[in-house]
């Protein structure tokens, strides 16, 4: 298996026996060792060294959980959804603090974008600590949403598959991804993108990681696949490329070396940790 991606990890102990207990967390919340999140620019802030900052508790509407005894709560933000204008952020971020940035992230975004019942209307209230919401007028329970994207390097021959979108920074070739639409499972949503995006049909469809990317609320299915051969037809209203590449031009890339063939993705994406993986294998 390959190590864990940026993101992956508990993070915090989520303290799930709690939530339900609104006077357990109001008390939690008047604790002087209370704490919550910073935030600057539609982001959690982070200090000079790369780690969540923090304040004594004032707004306590999200209750993120426990660090050791130390309650950590979150107010609801309006946050910024570019992954591109955190990847400044990320490249900082330490690794440890990279779980509890996705779920606050993710969290505090769905709250600010989901404050009405999608049933009937009505305003709903936050409830278990931040972790759910109720409509008052038909009793509707919304939890926040993860969306499913399959992420994958298809392998031919000691060669992989990796394709451009056209908003990527010049040079830049990653593994292909997708939603999971409702009814298919991992290896039918795998094999559906490589086929709609590139032409290619794939059998032998392996899991290998997964991932949070909190931009805003996906969970990358890290995949490879075995593909039937190397003839491809790129559907260009989703891809600008796609082209093979061999285990020599992989590793130049990840080198970053002057004479690397393309950029590769970034640290913390789980294509970059893909695309390492498969070449220690
Ligand atoms: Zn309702």
């Amino acid at each position: 298996m390959p190590p864990d991606p940026f993101f992956a990890g508990p993070g915090l102990d989520r303290a799930d026996a709690l939530r339900a207990d609104e006077a357990a967390i109001a008390a939690l919340a008047a604790r002087p060792d209370a704490r919550e999140l910073k935030w600057s620019d539609g982001f959690p802030e982070l200090t000079p060294e790369g780690r969540l900052a923090w304040r004594s508790c004032e707004s306590a509407e999200l209750f993120l959980g426990l660090n050791g005894e130390t309650p950590c709560f979150c107010s609801i933000e309006e946050p910024n959804d570019s992954a591109w204008s955190a990847f400044p952020l990320l490249a900082v971020l330490a690794a440890e603090e990279a779980p509890l940035f996705a779920a606050a992230l993710s969290l505090s975004r769905w709250h600010s974008r989901h404050r009405f019942c999608a049933n009937c209307g009505a305003a709903t209230e936050v409830i278990r600590g931040g972790w759910s919401r109720r409509c008052p007028a038909c009793s509707a329970e919304h939890f926040p949403r993860v969306d499913p994207v399959v992420i994958m390097i298809a392998e031919h021959d000691d060669h992989l598959l990796l394709g451009r979108q056209p908003q990527y920074p010049p040079g830049r070739y990653s593994a292909l991804a997708g939603f999971v639409e409702v009814g298919e499972n991992i290896e039918a949503a795998v094999a559906r993108e490589l086929l709609e995006e590139a032409g290619l049909e794939v059998r032998v469809v392996t899991y290998l990681a997964s991932q949070p990317w909190p931009f805003p609320s996906s969970l990358m299915i890290g995949c490879s696949a075995q593909a039937e051969g190397r003839e491809l037809r790129i559907d260009t209203a989703k891809l600008e490329d796609a082209r093979w590449f061999s285990r020599p031009e992989i590793a130049a890339a990840l080198a970053e070396g002057p004479d690397a063939p393309f950029q590769p993705p970034p640290q913390a994406a789980i294509a970059r940790t893909l695309l390492e993986h498969w070449l220690s294998a």
